[in-house]
């Protein structure tokens, strides 16, 4: 079992949590069979493999539960997120300490924006093409919230987006209203 990240509800599903072999978690030194695989921000000095190495497997490996207790973040002093914001940034400091220091954050191509909404971070549901868009119904959605000063036109995300793909789009969910948005992520 893994902790419950509110702001990242799957981070197996987004693959920023790997499974399938036993690491050792360079935080807390126990064995795990679920790491992290996401970024660290800050002058941190877990050993992970720098871009031109990319996708090189991490050198140093990360559990669930010291993500979620905030021991890695105070540990290695790192935050977990980019902090770049689409919508107003949440006034509550105890949302926004979850969010950098006890939530996974997600590799992109481009910048990691991370929506917020009615005052909250929202959740991140992970990378998409427009095929899952439709699949899940959120087409009508997406088209009324795209926001073409952040991602770009939206014909062009419509038609090229593909999960994991060279052009993705990440899905976003407001916590508390449901409203669905998206990023567009060219490489
Ligand atoms: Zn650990
Ligand atoms: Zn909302």
């Amino acid at each position: 079992m893994i902790p419950k990240f509110k702001y990242h509800p799957d981070p197996l599903g987004t693959e920023m949590f790997r499974q399938g072999e036993i690491k050792t978690c360079c935080c807390c030194g126990r064995q795990t069979d679920i790491w992290y695989d996401g970024p660290f921000y800050g002058d941190c000095d877990v050993r992970v493999p720098d871009d031109d190495e990319w996708p090189y497997e991490r050198m140093d490996f990360v559990c669930p539960d010291c993500i979620a207790d905030g021991s890695a973040a105070e540990k290695f002093q790192c935050v977990f997120q980019a902090d770049e914001l689409v919508g107003e940034r949440p006034a509550d400091p105890a949302a926004r300490d979850e969010w950098l220091h006890r939530t996974p954050g997600y590799y992109c191509w481009q910048e990691p924006y991370w929506y917020t909404h009615c005052g909250d971070y929202c959740a991140f549901l992970g990378s998409v093409g427009w095929k899952e868009i439709e699949e899940m119904g959120l087409a009508d959605e997406i088209a009324d919230t795209f926001d073409e000063k952040i991602n770009g036109s939206f014909t062009f995300a419509r038609e090229y987006t593909h999960r994991h793909g060279h052009v993705q789009c990440f899905l976003f969910r407001c916590r508390h209203c449901g409203t669905h948005f998206i990023t567009v992520d060219p490489d």
